[in-house]
């Protein structure tokens, strides 16, 4: 994914400073922001069209934003993007031990250092948990199964960039079936996915993309995930020449996740998997970015898609 840089020396120059001012809080942690009364009222009718535009056959699941860490150990996520996992720690063992690590606090010490793991990780992707709840369900229907879901996920990425944060909400619909109802899936999105840009006026284009697989092997498993096609993004400039921003993603996973959980599909086969990624919050900033912070001056596709 592109970043429009910060320029190092000033942020004040930075072309999207003053509208972030205006759409988020700032919280004392680069890339995690409190949202403002404007963004939200965008958020809240960006999803109202993302949920017109779902299949009607579609489950729909709300997550959290942590998920079990064995789930996300088994889904094979360190293996790729360790470095972009947070993993939730807390204080266990007895009282003392409990609180001798708030003494150590206050008297100005390193208290995280007795921090130890819990049963949880923040989930750094929505898709992530439902794969072992429709694995639990058994074989799967004549046709497979379609999904609408949601979580506010994290990645440890920080970053000025409006459009990269740690904490961010991300849709997605999701298809688990036989090969070919997944691939048919992702090709309808991958058409549909320009018009809906073009119904909220946003410049974009369709790219062949990979993921920031970790390390030196990492580049390895990029270039093959390229050669097979499994990932597209959606890309958006913010300005005028800016370099463009993923704003969705279309991710292709082949058997990997109907191997992992054992999820067979109607024919007996391993289920193959796709989902299709909403970026919510940079879909949100790339319109205040391209169509300003008046709605009124907005054009009137993107009005009228968003009941504006
Ligand atoms: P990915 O799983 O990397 O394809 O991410 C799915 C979607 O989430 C992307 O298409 C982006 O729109 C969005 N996204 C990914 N990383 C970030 C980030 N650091 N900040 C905001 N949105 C992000
Ligand atoms: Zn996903």
């Amino acid at each position: 994914m592109a970043d429009p840089t910060v320029p190092a020396d000033s942020t004040s120059s930075y072309p999207l400073s003053a509208l972030a001012d205006k759409l988020f809080e700032r919280m004392g942690v680069d890339g995690v922001y409190a949202r403002t009364a404007i963004y939200v009222d965008l958020l809240e009718r960006l999803e109202h069209y993302i949920t017109r535009q779902r299949d009607r056959n579609a489950e729909v699941m709300r997550f959290p934003p942590v998920m079990s860490r064995g789930q996300l150990e088994k889904s094979g996520y360190l293996k790729s993007f360790p470095n972009l996992l947070g993993c939730v720690c807390a204080l266990h063992g007895t009282e003392a031990s409990i609180r001798s690590a708030v003494e150590l606090a206050e008297s100005g010490g390193n208290w995280t250092a007795l921090l130890s793991s819990s049963d949880l990780v923040l989930s750094p992707a929505a898709c992530y948990p439902l794969y072992p709840i429709v694995a639990q369900r058994g074989p799967l229907p004549r046709g497979g199964l379609t999904f609408d879901i949601e979580a506010d996920v994290f990645r440890h990425e920080p970053s000025l960039s409006l459009d990269r944060l740690q904490s961010f909400r991300m849709r997605e619909f999701v298809r688990v079936g036989v090969p070919d109802e997944i691939v048919e899936f992702r090709e309808t999105w991958m058409a549909r996915a320009p018009v809906l840009a073009a119904e909220l006026a946003l410049p974009h284009t369709l790219e062949i993309a990979n993921d920031p697989f970790f390390g030196r092997v990492g580049q390895v498993m990029a270039v093959s995930q390229r050669q097979q096609e499994l990932k597209f993004e959606l890309l958006i400039p913010y300005y005028p020449h800016a370099a463009p921003t993923a704003c969705m993603s279309f991710n292709y996973h082949r058997e990997h996740f109907g191997q992992t959980w054992g999820i067979r599909d109607e024919r007996g086969g391993v289920a193959h998997t796709s989902c299709i990624a909403f970026g919510i919050d940079r879909l949100a900033v790339a319109l205040f970015a391209n169509h300003g912070l008046n709605f009124k001056n907005w054009p009137s596709v993107a009005r009228q898609a968003l009941a504006l």
